[in-house]
């Protein structure tokens, strides 16, 4: 199990794992279209770089509310993907996190493999490409590096995990504020060290950080990480000075470097660095589709609803094309019970 409590199957990998549909990608486009394979009676593997699922959401706002999701009137960020993962369990897909999808190679028969960083393969009859804004690194300091995962992370994936600690936050755009105003009621203590004077981040966020007993320390930088095994303490440089922090977790809210990946080299018809989609979802090539913030039409509105609806209308095409002869459209769910269909 993952810390958000999914199962991550690990050894059935290291033979090479099969499924009906690989999905890449399991933010909410690829882990709503694992459900509607699911539905149709189709078995899925999900792919993510990230070690946990849920996308841009899981990663930049889990404690966000999000408000334009349909039939949510207020839904924080983290329940959306606790309620995604909750809706696919039962058709018990694959995940494979913590591993980007490296190669994508046809096996001549209509199926395809996927090369997964590590060199394991995993073997489909279908691929849906759902990998959002693409790979993201975190950006960070080199003082860094040899405390990540050992107090020093990147985003805050459960908030509670910071209670009773000294939480030293990095950076000064909307994550840093975000999270430094949602760690103040948890943490022992939270310290804003950010390099220059005015902060990016909403100007209503930062009234409210300065108001919230956060302590801000501008024109500053993080220069040392101390601590046997884990981190313990920060040395922070302002102005002339160095200042020693008492710090068991750091978080890095500098901001992401995105970019295509591997995909690029999938021989995918690409538009402004996105993959084009017909009306069905698929892609140039045979078996392939893409949704979600990667793929491209006309018109698309990149928003997480609009995914939804893609990952939809390209798992029912899916089905129709590993079950030839199958209906377009899904049984009405109200009917099921909510029990495999195909
Ligand atoms: C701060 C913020 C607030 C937002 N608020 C809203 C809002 O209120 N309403 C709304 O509708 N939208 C909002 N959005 C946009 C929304 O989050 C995105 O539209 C949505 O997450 C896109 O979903 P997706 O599944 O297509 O891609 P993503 O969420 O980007 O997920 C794609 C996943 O693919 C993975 N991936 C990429 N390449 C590979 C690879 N080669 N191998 C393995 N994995 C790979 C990535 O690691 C990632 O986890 C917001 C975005 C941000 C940043």
């Amino acid at each position: 199990m993952n810390r958000a409590g999914v199962r991550v199957d690990t050894t059935a990998v290291d033979a090479g794992t099969s499924a009906d549909v690989a999905v890449v990608g399991a933010g909410p486009a690829g882990l709503y279209a694992a459900y509607c394979a699911g539905f149709r009676g189709l078995s899925s593997v999900l792919i993510d770089a990230l070690p946990e699922p849920g996308g841009q959401i899981a990663a930049l706002y889990p404690e966000k509310k999000i408000y334009d999701i349909a039939g949510h009137p207020a839904v924080r960020g983290r329940e959306l993907v606790d309620g995604l993962v909750a809706q696919v369990e039962p058709f018990r897909p694959v995940y494979l996190l913590g591993r980007t999808a490296v190669s994508l190679t046809s096996d001549g028969g209509g199926g395809w493999t996927i090369g997964v960083e590590g060199g394991r393969r995993v073997r489909a009859g279908a691929v849906v490409v759902a990998a959002g804004l693409g790979r993201s690194t975190p950006r960070t300091l080199p003082c860094l590096g040899p405390y990540q995962g050992r107090g020093v992370a990147y985003h805050v994936p459960r908030l509670d995990e910071h209670r009773g600690r000294d939480v030293v936050i990095v950076g000064g755009g909307d994550s840093a504020v975000d999270w430094a105003l949602a760690l103040a009621p948890i943490a022992r203590s939270v310290t804003v060290v950010h390099r220059r004077s005015a902060f990016r981040a909403h100007e209503h966020g930062v009234k409210r950080m300065y108001a919230s007993g956060v302590r801000v320390i501008t024109g500053a930088e993080v220069v040392e990480c101390r601590g046997a095994g884990r981190l313990e303490e920060v040395r922070v440089r302002v102005g002339e000075e160095q200042w020693e922090l008492p710090a068991q977790a750091l978080v890095a809210a500098l901001g992401f470097i995105t970019d295509l990946g591997p995909i690029a080299d999938w021989g995918l018809r690409m538009m402004n660095r996105r993959i084009m989609v017909d009306a069905t979802m698929r892609t140039n090539v045979p078996g392939v589709y893409a949704i979600g913030d990667m793929c491209f039409y006309e018109g698309r509105v990149p928003l997480i609803s609009v995914g939804f609806g893609e990952a939809a209308t390209a798992a029912n095409h899916v089905a129709v094309e590993l079950r030839p002869g199958s209906r377009l459209a899904p049984e009405h769910s109200t009917g099921t019970d909510g029990a495999l269909m195909s």
